[in-house]
């Protein structure tokens, strides 16, 4: 044990969205002190072979595939291992209710809602990498987070910096958040280079390795857009003390700015396992073998508006956001919808912002109600969402 490392026992760990960008990161992380750690389950969607293998090198005691035509192939695949499989969305749920100290909810979407659900219901530590289940039904979650004692430990990298930056001041004491957006791969590209861009083109990401549905989101900046959203519901600001600054360098994970002129930044090398392990490790900090930050070779940071024309979706989730009821469910429901059909070569990348705009559009803003009601709005967004992208095609 390194000097200074805490010395209680293993910590408990759940984690959904196991064979993912982030559920692989973290799986490194805790790899790299096996014995601070014992891991509970492991989920995933489809992918038997990446599930089985990590829970194997893991020793999780639970394997959950999302979905449940992969059961015989799951339990196949952990034969004598003595690791317990299961399968579909009812026992992602029973996965995350497991008695884990600790729950990394990293699905992608707004079907890791149910389970990040699940998790903060018993009070556990939950590190929230998930941004669409906060973003789907915020006022649903944190009002669960109140009745439970559960803790929500913000991983995404703006809202990780955030966390850090304000420790224990309170809100009054904030006038303003800035997250800082990196730009993505067309921070400089023309309209046009946009409207004919593909797949391949708007993953590749100039500073960040993710999965492809983040990717894209970084692309269109909706993601930035998300993350507004976020904000607002993890730290308790309103939409005019939420700004975004692009920063190419991505080293400034984003800021805090006090009513007395301070601002407190949390800086790194855009590597998602620096705020993986400050939420691991939480309330102490581990020692992580993660990049480090030389800033004599980094040698200059810039800071620039994000351009509002070429990048709509930044605006559709401040709207949203303002508008308040359910229309951030419907922003984030139609910009799934609309993600998967770019990156299934059906829609067109600015095409993105106009499906998610159209869908808004249709939507009447009413109060929010219980999470019944907003997995209908989601649903019914969905449905219009794919009917005004079946009508582009015509
Ligand atoms: P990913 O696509 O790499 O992984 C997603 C994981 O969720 C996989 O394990 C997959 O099997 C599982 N999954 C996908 N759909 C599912 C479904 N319908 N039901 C159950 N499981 C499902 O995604 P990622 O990049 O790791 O991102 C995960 C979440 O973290 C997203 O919400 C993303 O916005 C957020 N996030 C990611 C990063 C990053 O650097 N990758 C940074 C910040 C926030
Ligand atoms: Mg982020």
């Amino acid at each position: 044990m390194a000097l200074g490392e805490p010395s209680s026992a293993p910590r408990r760990v759940t984690i959904l969205g196991a064979t993912g960008s982030i559920g692989r990161s973290t799986l490194d992380l805790i790899a790299a002190a096996p014995e601070r750690y014992q891991v509970e389950a492991l989920t995933a969607q489809h992918n038997v072979e990446a599930l089985a293998r990590a829970a194997r090198q893991h020793g999780a005691r639970l394997a959950v595939l999302a979905d449940p035509a992969g059961y015989g192939a799951l339990v196949e695949a952990l034969a004598g291992s003595g690791i317990e499989a299961a399968a579909g969305p009812a026992a992602l749920v029973e996965a995350a209710a497991r008695p884990a100290d600790w729950v990394m909810a990293a699905v992608v979407g707004a079907a890791g809602l149910r389970p990040t659900l699940a998790a903060v219901e018993r009070g556990a530590m939950v590190a929230l990498a998930n941004k669409e289940c906060l973003v789907c039904a915020g006022a649903v979650m944190l009002e669960r987070v109140r009745a439970s004692g559960a803790v929500l430990l913000p991983v995404d990298s703006e809202h990780n910096a955030i966390f850090q930056a304000l420790r224990d001041e309170p809100v009054s004491a904030v006038e303003r958040l800035i997250l800082t957006a990196s730009g993505g791969p067309f921070r400089q590209a023309s309209i046009a280079t946009m409207a004919a861009a593909t797949p391949a083109a708007a993953i590749a990401h100039p500073n960040w390795s993710m999965g492809a549905k983040i990717s894209v989101d970084s692309a269109t900046m909706m993601n930035k857009g998300l993350e507004l959203i976020e904000a607002h519901h993890l730290f308790g600001v309103p939409e005019p003390a939420l700004e975004v600054v692009v920063h190419p360098e991505s080293i400034v994970h984003s800021l805090v700015a006090f009513k007395d002129g301070s601002m407190l930044a949390q800086l790194g090398q855009p590597d998602m396992r620096i705020p993986i392990a400050h939420a691991l490790g939480w309330p102490d900090r581990i020692s992580a073998a993660t990049p480090r930050l030389d800033l004599v070779e980094v040698g200059r940071l810039t800071f620039e508006p994000p351009d509002p024309i070429r990048f709509p979706a930044l605006q559709l989730a401040r709207a949203a956001l303002a508008a308040g009821g359910m229309a951030a469910t419907v922003l984030n429901a139609a910009n799934e919808v609309a993600v998967a059909a770019f990156l299934a070569e059906q829609l067109g990348f600015l095409a993105i912002a106009a499906v998610v705009e159209a869908t808004l559009a249709a939507y009447q803003p009413g109060p929010v109600e219980a999470l019944d009601a907003i997995v209908a709005v989601d649903g019914e967004a969905r449905r219009q969402a794919a009917e005004i992208i079946a009508a582009r095609r015509l």
